[in-house]
């Protein structure tokens, strides 16, 4: 474990934020739940931190015309999950930000910070050599692997471990950008990358650049929504396998799942295109869900989380109403 000084700075515009974090040594600062620790355990650097909390109105849930809603990327993971709007029309981020860790790190923990957070791989955070942080092998992928990847792996089999980034997804979520450069919109689906696209973040942001909001679309509130996670102990924890399941009010299904791939993994849309149709029963629904899980391939102790997600295809699937 190391101890690196740092300085802090309370960013007090966006455009301040942006210019402090033009400095190649600085992060943006949220809860700091995560990044505290990951500097302490060296998987972070930084000689400023830039917190984004103190930005105003960064924490304001702003109805938009046409029933979109703005979140500011500062906002509590457990304010999301008991604001009443959220909870009326977009129920599966509320129920995903509720099945967050602890009530202390959803009252600590902001939304832009949960979306950003980085890798529980635990060869990562000990900082044993990996792909991630310099080395040229995954120790992982013979090792403890039994919480890692079973989807979109290699040469590195991290899972993302955000909740709340699983129902964004479904959600068609727009992540509004901002850095030195200017701000720019990334729909969810281009946010995060895969490792054999980029191996030293896990999303597009560039260093320098940070969240300033998410935009939850007018066309995904309403319908049938739903979050669910498995979890290796009822508490506390990060999903073994977790689904996020949007039908919405056009009759579309989204399906996302997390917990099996480096980012939030979507179900081939023929599946979602047969659960929109309806009319399944108890085996069309099994020989569903099988199919959803078709490309898997488990690592040596993680098979297991192929039946967890056919078990969680198969439950989404009757509470849609398929
Ligand atoms: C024991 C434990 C259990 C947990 N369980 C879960 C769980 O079940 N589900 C789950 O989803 N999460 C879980 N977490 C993660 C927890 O929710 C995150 O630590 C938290 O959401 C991060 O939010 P934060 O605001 O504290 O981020 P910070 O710690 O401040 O930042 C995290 C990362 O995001 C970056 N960052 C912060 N804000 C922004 C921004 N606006 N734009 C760009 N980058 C930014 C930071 O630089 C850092 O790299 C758990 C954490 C712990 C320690």
């Amino acid at each position: 474990m190391s101890q690196t000084p740092f300085r802090y700075h309370r960013a007090t515009s966006v455009a301040d934020a942006s210019s402090l974090l033009a400095a190649s040594d600085a992060r943006p600062l949220g809860g700091g739940t995560d990044l505290l620790v990951s500097l302490e355990e060296g998987l972070e650097h930084a000689g400023l931190l830039v917190d984004l909390r103190s930005i105003p109105e960064g924490d304001t849930i702003t109805a938009l015309p046409g029933g979109a809603l703005r979140i500011g990327a500062a906002t509590r993971i457990d304010t999301l999950a008991n604001d009443a709007r959220v909870n009326a029309h977009f129920p599966a981020l509320a129920q995903a930000c509720a099945a967050v860790g602890t009530p202390a790190l959803r009252n600590m923990g902001t939304l832009g910070g949960n979306l950003c957070q980085r890798p529980r791989c635990w060869y990562l955070r000990r900082a044993v050599p990996c792909h991630k942080n310099g080395g040229d092998s995954c120790p992982a992928r013979d090792g403890e692997n039994q919480y890692l990847a079973i989807l979109d792996g290699g040469p590195c089999f991290i899972v993302h471990p955000s909740d709340p980034a699983v129902a964004l997804s479904a959600l068609e979520a727009v992540i509004e950008v901002a850095g030195p450069a200017g701000s720019r919109r990334v729909h969810i689906a281009d946010f995060y990358v895969l490792p054999s696209e980029r191996l030293g973040r896990e999303t597009v942001l560039a260093d320098d650049e940070f969240i300033v909001a998410i935009e939850l679309p007018a066309h995904s509130a309403g319908g049938r929504q739903l979050y669910r996670k498995l979890m290796q102990r009822d508490a506390w924890d990060f999903a073994l396998v977790s689904i996020a399941a949007v039908r919405r009010t056009d009759g579309d299904v989204r399906l996302f799942m997390g917990g099996v791939a480096p980012r939030p993994y979507r179900v081939n849309s023929s599946v979602e295109e047969d659960i929109a149709s309806g009319g399944l029963d108890e085996d069309s629904m099994s020989a569903l869900a099988q199919r959803a899980m078709y490309d898997a391939e488990p690592l040596s102790k993680n098979s297991y989380k192929v039946a967890l997600a056919e078990s969680l295809l198969r439950d989404a699937m009757r509470e849609l109403g398929a």
